[in-house]
This record gives structure tokens, sequence and C-alpha cells, in this order.
């Protein structure tokens, strides 16, 4: 095999709005990726930890984290555990993650921490992942700014509510900004329109609209706002294996072969 196959798609899942559906998107698309033959690895970036807990994985259990590898005291591959789900990994965080800002301030390469954890995962000879996906915290400090300096792509989770164009310029300012400075080649993966709601006018409005401003980046399948989808992180599961019927995972398995399908299409283009 060679570099290229082993090296796996980088995606952060990144929106500085908190509540809009990363997380959930990072643990039922990972999830549904994994159900259709990829080998997923989440790395939870958030000092909540949400996707960690979400995943299964106690906070006892969590002894080494995503702060480990930040500071450099450990790999990725030694902080990554397995989950309920085959071919799904996370690598947890805990709360010390809100500490790394500070103690990597000193070092002039502080926004490629995770950039050079991640490629050292592709080279260390273990079993190669095909998808990296990056829970990021609600906000753009320096953990997000390792996401996007480390990622090929960018997926961002939109919440069908009323400001969420406004987030978007801002989000698309900042995305241009590491473009320019520490990630050329960053593209946007697309927009994930979350928690529809098609009872309420605004919802459809909100597609339209967020549709007219980013064209085709936007993903054709939208997440509904379905209950299951909410209760199933109290249970440290992700939607698919707590109710694989109800329209929450079913609109996850169709986002996951959504972005195949456009992967396919950059591969042969
Ligand atoms: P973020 O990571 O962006 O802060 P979360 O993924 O944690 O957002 O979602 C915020 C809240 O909304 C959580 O309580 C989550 O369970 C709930 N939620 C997310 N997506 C859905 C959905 N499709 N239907 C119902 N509730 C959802
Ligand atoms: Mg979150």
């Amino acid at each position: 095999m060679n570099d290229i196959v082993k090296a796996p798609r980088i995606l952060a899942i990144a929106n500085q709005k908190g509540g809009v559906g990363k997380t959930t998107t990072a643990i039922n698309l990972g999830t549904a990726l994994a159900a259709i033959g990829e080998k997923v690895l989440i790395v939870d970036l958030d000092p909540q930890g949400n996707a960690s807990t979400g995943m299964g994985i106690d906070r006892k259990s969590r002894k080494l984290s995503t702060y480990h590898v930040m500071v450099g005291m450990a790999q990725i591959r030694e902080i990554a555990m397995p989950t309920a789900v085959p071919q799904l990994d996370v690598a947890p965080s805990t709360m010390d993650l809100l500490g790394v800002e500070m103690e990597i301030a000193g070092d002039k390469n502080r926004a490629y921490r995770l950039r050079a954890a991640l490629k050292g995962l592709a080279e260390d000879g273990g079993e190669p992942y095909t998808y990296v996906l990056v829970d990021c915290p609600p906000s753009f400090n320096l953990l997000t700014i390792n996401s996007l300096a480390a990622a090929q792509a960018i997926l961002v989770p939109l919440q069908c509510e009323f400001f969420a164009l406004e987030g978007l310029s801002q989000l698309l300012r900042t995305i241009e900004q590491v473009r320019n400075t520490l990630n050329p080649d960053l593209t946007i993966q697309g927009v994930v329109l979350t928690m529809f709601d098609g009872r309420n006018n605004l919802s459809g409005q909100v597609v339209a609209d967020v549709r007219e401003y980013m064209g085709d980046k936007v993903f054709e399948t939208i997440i509904p706002r379905n209950v299951r989808v909410s209760e199933a992180p109290s249970h440290g599961k992700p939607v698919l294996l707590y109710d694989l019927n109800c329209s929450g995972s079913q609109a996850y398995l169709k986002l996951a072969s959504e972005i195949i399908q456009r992967e396919r299409k950059l591969r042969a283009a």
C-alpha cells in the first residue's frame, strides 16, 4: 500500500456556535461511515468531552486524552479507544484540554500540533484509518485552529434557525484566513443542515436561504429534529445503535453515503 492510500481523509467538524449539531454529527456520521465500511477515528477536541461520553467512554476510563497529544505527551494511536461500533475509535478528551492554549502558547508551531499528531498516525505502521472526524469546540480558539490547520476539509453543521446565515459568513471569513496563513489546501466539504423541523415555516426558509448562499456546498441530506437523536447520548450510544430505524439514523446514513459519493467524484476529477 502506498502513502496516499494510507493517509486518512481528515474532516474538521466546526462552527463557532454551540448547539448546532457538531458533536451529534461527529458521533453519528462517524458511526454511519463505519457501518458502510470505513475505518473511522473521532478526535474529541472539545474540553466538554461530549463526543467521548456520547460514544460510551466514561470519564474514569480516560487516562490519556487529546490533551496529552496536544502537549506532546502521547501519540494519538495510544489514546484511541475502541467503541461499541466496530471500526470506530475515539480519541477522547478531558477538561485538561482547557489548559492547552496556555501550555503551548510559546511554541511557534502551536497551530500545527494536531496536524503533526495525525501525520504520525498515518506513518506509524498501524492499521490505517480512512476517515478522521475532528469534533471542535464552539469557538475559534487554538484548538479549532489546530483542527482547521490539520484538516483537508471542513464540514459545517448549521442549525435551521433564524441566525444561521449570520454565523456562516463569519465562519467563511475565518476559513479564508486559515487558507491564507496556515493551510492553503483547506476546502469546504459541505454544509449540513441540522435539526430541521418540518412543522416550522422558518426551517424551510432557512434551508432556501442557505442553499441560495452556499449553492451545491450544501448537502442534499437534511438532518431532521428527532427526539431519538437527542436521547441517544444519555445512553452512551450513537443514535444508529439506539434506534436504527428512526428518521435521525436514516438521515445520518444518507449523509455518509453522500459524502462517500462526493469523495469519489473528487478523486475521479
Ligand atoms: P454542538 O456540538 O454543536 O454544541 P450538539 O451536537 O451537542 O451541538 O447538539 C446540541 C443539542 O441538540 C444536543 O442536546 C443534541 O442532543 C441536540 N441535537 C442535535 N441534533 C439533533 C437532532 N437532529 N434532533 C434532535 N436533537 C438534536
Ligand atoms: Mg459539541
